[in-house]
C-alpha cells in the first residue's frame, strides 16, 4: 500500500477565497495512469439511451429556459444533467472524467439505485460565478466556498474552481439518500468526505488522506474527538453544529481506516442490512471490526491516525 501511495502522490494547492483558506479537492482517474489502466476518453457525454428518454428531454428543455447566459453548456450524464459555464470541452470533461467516473465506481461498490429524480449539477467556473448564480438561480447565499447538495432544489451547486473532489463528495449524498435514506450523518459525511480526495486503485474508487488530517491529529492530541459511540449516535443537529469540522474529520478517518483494512464495503453492507436494529451503525462497526471493546479500538485507531501523513501536500498558491 505504501508503494501505491508513493506512486499516486500528487500536489494539491491551496488558494485564497472567501477571505479564508480554501482547499482544492481533487478526484478522478488521474491515478489510473500509474496502474496502466486507460483513462476514460473524453467523448460527447450525451448517450443514445438518454437522448431518447422523454424525461430527460423535457427536463433539459425546461432547464434551457432558465440558463443565466449563453456561456452555459448542458450535458446529459445519467442520472444527472450537468450545466457549466467553463468552455464546453471542459464541462464535458468534468461530466466524463469526474462524474461518470465516480458514479460508475460508487455504484460498483456501494449503490444499486439511482436517485429518484433527475438532479442538476451546476458547475460554476469560479467563486464569483458560484456566488452570483446561486443567488440568481436559487435565491440563496452559499454557506460553503466549495459547493453543496440540496435535495429540495434537486441540485448539486458547485464552485468547480475548487476542484472535482468536492463534487464527488456531494455526489455521494443523493446516492446515499436513494439507497440508505436513514443513514446517519457520520457515515453519510464520512463516506462523502473520504472521496473528496480520491483516485482509482485497481478499478475501485479510493480515498486518500487529505487536508482534514492535521486538524484531526490536533483534536486527538487535545482530547477533542468524540467517542465512536457518541459520534455514530449524533443526529444532524449535533453533527453539523461542530464549527471546527472535527466530526467530519473523525468520520472520514474512521471510513479511511475501514478502507485500509479492506472492511469499508463489508461495513456498508452490514450496516445497511441491519439498520433497523442498529440505526447508528455502532453494532455493525463492532461486528465488522471483530471487537466489542470499542475503547481499546478507538485508542488503536487514534494511534494509527497520528502516524498518518498527508498523501496530498498543501502549499499556498
Ligand atoms: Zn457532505
Amino acid at each position: 500500500m505504501i508503494k501505491i501511495f508513493q506512486l499516486l502522490r500528487v500536489r494539491v494547492f491551496v488558494l485564497l477565497a472567501f477571505s479564508s483558506l480554501v482547499f482544492i479537492n481533487q478526484c478522478g482517474p488521474f491515478s489510473a495512469k500509474s496502474h496502466d489502466q486507460p483513462a476514460p476518453a473524453v467523448i460527447a457525454a450525451t448517450s443514445q439511451e438518454i437522448s431518447t428518454d422523454a424525461r430527460f428531454d423535457s427536463h433539459i428543455a425546461e432547464l434551457k429556459k432558465r440558463l443565466p447566459s449563453k456561456e452555459f453548456t448542458v450535458i446529459t450524464q445519467p442520472p444527472f444533467v450537468v450545466i457549466g459555464d467553463e468552455p464546453a470541452t471542459v464541462v464535458n470533461e468534468h461530466a466524463v472524467t469526474t462524474i461518470k467516473w465516480a458514479v460508475d465506481r460508487l455504484k460498483q461498490d456501494f449503490f444499486t439505485k439511482d436517485p429518484k429524480y433527475i438532479l442538476d449539477i451546476w458547475l460554476f467556473k469560479d467563486a464569483v460565478s458560484y456566488q452570483k448564480h446561486t443567488r440568481i438561480l436559487f435565491g440563496e447565499e452559499p454557506t460553503t466556498p466549495y459547493g453543496y447538495y440540496s435535495s429540495t432544489l434537486k441540485a448539486l451547486i458547485m464552485n468547480i474552481g475548487t476542484g472535482g473532489g468536492t463534487l464527488v463528495h456531494e455526489i455521494v449524498h443523493p446516492f446515499m439518500e436513494a439507497n440508505f435514506p436513514a443513514c446517519p450523518p457520520w457515515f453519510n459525511e464520512g463516506l462523502g468526505s473520504l472521496y473528496e480526495q480520491c483516485g482509482d486503485v485497481n478499478g475501485h474508487i479510493y480515498g486518500f488522506s487529505n487536508w482534514r488530517l492535521p486538524g484531526l491529529q490536533q483534536a486527538i492530541k487535545q482530547g477533542n474527538t468524540s467517542s465512536f459511540k457518541n459520534l455514530t449516535a449524533m443526529d444532524s443537529n449535533a453533527f453539523y453544529s461542530d464549527g471546527k469540522g472535527i466530526n467530519y474529520s473523525e468520520s472520514r478517518y474512521l471510513c479511511y481506516y475501514l478502507q485500509e483494512k479492506g472492511l469499508l464495503v463489508k461495513f456498508y453492507q452490514e450496516f445497511q442490512t441491519h439498520q433497523k436494529e442498529d440505526p447508528s451503525g455502532y453494532k455493525s462497526l463492532q461486528k465488522v471490526l471483530g471487537t466489542s471493546n470499542m475503547d481499546v479500538f478507538q485508542k488503536r485507531w487514534a494511534k494509527y491516525v497520528l502516524a498518518l501523513k498527508q498523501d496530498f501536500e498543501l502549499r499556498p498558491l
